[in-house]
């Protein structure tokens, strides 16, 4: 199937006929829940959906009633170009796990990444599928892609909260890969990066 096609409106000039598959693939639970048990497939041999309808969907929300919802609303069509403009995120292309002792290794003597008030117990390895490795991989991902976390900030990563929250597990491996090359245990060949007086 070219894409997931949406409904059109005499009212509304410049809309798709289709969206990606991939735009609305994660949401056929919302689907179902908005449109009467539908599945997105179902939906989609029957016309698709409507702008709003699209858009309730994609947020995982049930669609808007009463007043103020207006499918000419720009929000509702600025938001399918915004998703349009998205480039496809392609599947990840090495599907092996990196080991290294040293990598696993290198949080020892180390301070927290994120704190900095405790000692490094261990390599914490962030969840394979919130940084582009295919899901159904084993929880560990590679040794490269861990953080230098204390006990406590460990706990919170583990935790209910750290779990959802991207951008602090981003930041914890950004902070562990400048380490690695500031302390020398990561190079780039030719070059010397290494700085040792350096905060991390
Ligand atoms: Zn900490």
């Amino acid at each position: 199937m070219t894409g997931f096609p949406i409904l059109k409106s005499h009212r509304l000039e410049d809309v798709p006929d289709y969206v990606p598959w991939s735009l609305v693939k994660d949401h056929d639970a919302q689907a179902q829940r908005n449109h009467s048990g539908q599945t997105l497939e179902r939906l989609a041999q029957r016309g698709g959906l409507g702008v709003i309808e699209l858009w309730a969907v994609c947020h995982d929300m049930p669609y808007p009633r009463g007043r103020g919802h207006d499918e000419a609303d720009p929000k509702y069509l600025n938001w399918l170009k915004s998703r349009l403009a998205m480039p496809p995120i392609a599947p990840a292309l090495v599907d092996q796990r990196l080991r290294s002792e040293v990598l696993r290794k290198a949080p020892k003597g180390e301070m927290c990444v994120m704190c900095a008030e405790n000692p490094a117990v261990a390599l914490c390895h962030l969840p394979h599928a919130q940084v582009g490795f295919p899901a159904g991989m084993a929880q560990k991902t590679h040794d490269w892609n861990g953080a230098h976390l204390c006990q406590r900030c460990h706990d919170y990563a583990d935790g209910a909260d750290g779990r959802n929250d991207i951008p602090w597990r981003t930041m914890a491996a950004f902070r562990t890969i400048q380490r690695l090359f500031a302390r020398g245990v990561l190079l780039i060949p030719g070059e010397d990066h290494a700085d040792p007086d350096g905060i991390f």
